[in-house]
């Protein structure tokens, strides 16, 4: 029997998974690297580090019969190789911060409207166009060398199978890319005046992008969240991936492309063809739990806290807590927007706290979903993934605050699983996403809205929307 292979290019290693073609986990490898702050704000990797990582990984697997490899990593970074196919320095990565400059100067060329309009998206320093626009400006000499640019996961493909490819989901996050008719946008490369000889062949997720050495067809993959939400059956309207990770992700498929006027959610193409998605980001989710742990409450473990914030009652008396402990991207889009705890009274302790975090981080993904709707997207039901996805407690109440019913999936994976379905379906295994997800993703187990609470947090929703214009004017 053969197996279909995933790869994730992450950000602290490679993760190698062997899935069946009924979807059980065969085996699963992971390699981790490195990441250098040669300066404050500033990410990077050598990408040779993600090439040895995945020869090691894909050997840790050990897997005989690969019907077909599938890639996915790390977003929006960017490689430069120069004429002889030299990487030229180490790459930039999706968490850099140096690009503030250059992503004015790009709204300012290209227009923000525009460049919404055709991209999807604002600019943003973790994107790619403005990580070349900023080795043009800081970096002449190594600009001067560019002959191709990849992004992380295509220069693993290069070293797979040798070609320059790309798939359209992670061409979605370079700023280039004309994301309604999925393909380059010549308007924003001849604003931006980078050279289209620059950029790889674009192709469909599922589609062969080229073959190993042993004649293994490598599909053309898709970024980490788009491979996710495949994962976890995310491909058609119906079912919105809800990730409680250190971030926090509301992912929903689209039928037709149409971007948000205000950029608060973005909008890719997804990994299915004819599909877009719209997703809403938080920067700290189970992030800010981690943060009330690690801070406020070391010695105290998760089973504690949870028990505690369960003696509360929805709302704890008022409590209400604002994630944003580092910036916020949906809906408020603000580097500088601060956390905070409001109405606190003597009657507050530990688990009151606790169970307004825990509703914070909900209230923010209810943000997150209304913006998404808000571009056409509904949802039914959400797939619930992520580390804080374990607690039923937290999933009942992201269930009420969003009134929508979460489910777990009997395989929890992640962008590597959706990678191996990809993969999958370039060797044959499956005809199309479809198939691949009817014949692998099983949900297991739903948490439905508590209707005693969902009332409480309409109220306390309302409190918790209120707070952050109510601060942000505060000198
Ligand atoms: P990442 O996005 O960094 O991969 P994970 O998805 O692994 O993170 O989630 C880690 C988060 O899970 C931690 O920040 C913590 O808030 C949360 N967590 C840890 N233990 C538990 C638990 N027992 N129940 C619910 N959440 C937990």
């Amino acid at each position: 029997m053969s197996a279909a292979v995933g790869l994730d290019v992450g950000t602290s290693g490679v993760k190698a998974l062997a899935v069946s073609e009924t979807g059980e986990v065969l085996a699963r490898a992971e390699v981790g690297y490195g990441l250098s702050t040669p300066r404050p704000g500033w990410a990077e990797q050598d990408p040779d580090d993600w090439r040895e990582a995945t020869e090691q990984a894909l050997e840790a697997l050990g897997v005989r019969k690969i019907a077909g490899i599938g890639l996915s990593g790390q977003m929006h970074g960017l490689v430069a190789l120069d004429a002889t196919g030299e990487v030229i320095r180490p790459a930039i990565l999706w968490n850099d911060q140096r690009t503030a400059a250059e992503c004015r100067e790009i709204e300012e060329r290209v227009g923000f409207e525009r460049l919404v309009e055709l991209t999807g998206n604002r600019a943003l320093t973790g994107f790619t166009a403005p990580k070349l626009l900023w080795l043009r400006n800081h970096e002449p000499e190594s600009y001067a060398r560019i002959d191709s640019v990849l992004l992380p996961k295509d220069y693993v493909r290069r070293w797979l199978c040798g070609e320059h490819a790309i798939d359209v989901a992670d061409a979605s996050g370079t700023l280039l890319f004309d994301v309604a008719r999925r393909r380059w946008s010549d308007e924003v490369l001849d604003a931006l005046e980078i050279p289209r000889e620059w950029l790889p062949r674009v192709l469909e997720s599922h589609e062969v992008s080229g073959r190993t050495s042993d004649g293994v067809p490598v599909a053309a993959g898709a970024g980490d969240q788009a491979a996710g939400a495949l994962g976890v059956g995310a491909i058609a309207p119906g079912p919105a991936s809800v990730v409680l990770g250190t971030s926090g992700v509301v992912f929903s498929a689209l039928d037709a492309y149409r971007a948000d006027p205000k950029a608060r959610v973005h909008v890719f193409c997804h990994a299915v063809p004819g599909r877009w998605h719209a997703m809403g980001v938080m920067l700290s989710a189970a992030g800010s739990l981690q943060w009330f742990h690690d801070r406020l409450a070391p010695d105290a473990d998760y089973a504690a806290l949870f028990a505690e914030a369960e003696r509360w009652e929805p709302g704890a008396e008022g409590l209400t807590f604002l994630p944003y402990l580092a910036g916020e991207r949906t809906p408020h889009a603000d580097p500088d927007a601060r956390g905070a705890f409001a109405g606190l009274t003597l009657r507050h302790d530990r688990g009151a706290l606790t169970r307004a975090v825990l509703e914070g981080v909900a209230f923010g993904l209810r943000d997150c979903l209304d913006v998404v709707r808000e571009v056409g997207a509904a949802p039914e039901v959400g797939r619930a993934s992520g580390g804080g996805a374990r607690s039923e407690l937290w999933l009942r109440i992201v269930a009420s605050a969003l009134e929508l019913p979460m489910e777990r999936l009997a395989v929890e994976e992640d962008a590597a699983y959706g990678a191996a379905l990809l993969g999958g379906i370039a060797g044959g295994l499956w005809r199309d996403a479809e198939e691949a997800v009817s014949a692998c993703v099983r949900p297991r187990g739903r948490v439905d809205p508590e209707p005693r609470w969902v009332g409480a947090y309409r109220e306390q929703g309302e409190r918790f929307r209120a707070l952050y214009p109510a601060l942000h004017d505060i000198p």
